[in-house]
C-alpha cells in the first residue's frame, strides 16, 4: 500500500507525498525547498514527480528536484513542463512506486491538464476542488464540464486529492447557489471545525462532492434555477455550468 501525506507549500497549496518504504513520489511540487526538507527528514528517495499542469505553483520545484534526484518526471504532453521525461495526454497507465495509475485527460483549467488515478484516489490538481472547481484559464466551459463529468463517474468512495485548501470559501459560494441544501450546511460546520483545529479538509470523497459541489450538480433543478437568475439562457448542464462558473469568478 502507498502511504499518502501532504507537504504544505505557499499560502494554500498541497504537494502530495506518496511513499512506500523509503521510496517516494510527489505530485505538483511547486516549491522544491519544503519537499527536499521533508525527504531528508524522513530519509526518503525521490523516484517520481507527477505534474498535473504547467502553472508555476505546481511545477516550480521540478527542475531543482530532478537535478538532485534521478526521478522520472510525468507531465502533460501538451504543456511546457521543465524536465518532463514522460509526456502524457490521457489514457496511459503508468507505474509509480509499484502502483499502477491511470492518466485522465481533464482539460479546462489549462488546455493539457491531466489527473492521476489509482484505486480509491485521484490526484486532480486544479480541476476539482473541495466544493469547487478550477478557473477556466485556457479551456471552454464545455471542456471543463466534460472533465468534471469524467471525475464524477469514478466510484463514490474515491478520495479527491486536489492541490489547494479552498474548501471553506468554496462552500460559501455553494450555499449561495443552493441555500436549501442541508448537506452544504453540514459540510460548512465540519470544515469550520477542521480548519479551526488546523486540519486539512482535503481529501474529500467524491460522494461528498456530488452532494455539495455546485459544479458537479449542474443537472439539479435548484442549481439550474440559480444559474438562470444570472443568465436566463442557461438551460442545459453545460450552460448552467458556464453561468455558475462565471458567477463564482465575481463572488
Ligand atoms: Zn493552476
Amino acid at each position: 500500500m502507498l502511504e499518502i501525506d501532504f507537504i504544505p507549500a505557499f499560502k494554500d497549496n498541497y504537494i502530495w507525498l506518496l511513499r512506500r518504504g523509503d521510496r517516494a513520489a510527489v505530485v505538483d511540487p511547486g516549491d522544491a525547498a519544503p519537499v527536499m526538507a521533508r525527504l531528508q527528514a524522513d530519509g526518503l528517495r525521490l523516484e517520481a514527480i507527477l505534474v498535473t499542469h504547467h502553472h508555476a505553483d505546481h511545477q516550480g520545484g521540478v527542475a531543482a528536484l530532478a537535478e538532485y534526484w534521478p526521478a522520472t518526471v510525468f507531465g502533460p504532453a501538451d504543456e511546457s513542463i521543465i524536465g518532463c521525461s514522460r509526456p502524457l495526454s490521457g489514457g496511459e497507465r503508468i507505474d509509480v512506486l509499484g502502483q499502477e495509475f491511470e492518466v485522465l485527460a481533464v482539460p479546462g483549467h489549462t488546455a493539457g491538464h491531466i489527473a492521476y488515478r489509482m484505486p480509491g484516489a485521484v490526484f486532480c490538481g486544479d480541476t476539482l476542488f473541495g466544493a469547487g472547481c478550477g478557473r477556466l484559464f485556457e479551456g471552454t466551459p464545455g471542456q471543463m464540464a466534460e472533465s468534471l463529468a469524467r471525475l464524477s463517474a469514478l466510484p463514490d468512495d474515491t478520495l479527491i486529492y486536489c492541490a489547494h485548501e479552498y474548501t471553506a470559501a468554496n462552500l460559501d459560494f455553494a450555499a449561495a447557489v443552493e441555500p436549501g441544501n442541508a448537506a452544504i450546511r453540514r459540510r460548512i460546520a465540519q470544515v469550520a471545525e477542521a480548519r479551526q483545529a488546523g486540519r486539512s479538509t482535503v481529501p474529500s470523497t467524491l460522494a461528498e462532492e456530488k452532494a455539495t459541489n455546485p459544479f458537479l450538480r449542474c443537472s439539479e433543478p435548484a442549481v439550474a434555477a440559480a444559474a438562470r437568475q444570472r443568465d436566463p439562457a442557461a438551460k442545459d448542464p453545460v450552460s448552467v455550468f458556464a453561468a455558475i462558473r462565471a458567477w463564482k469568478n465575481v463572488f
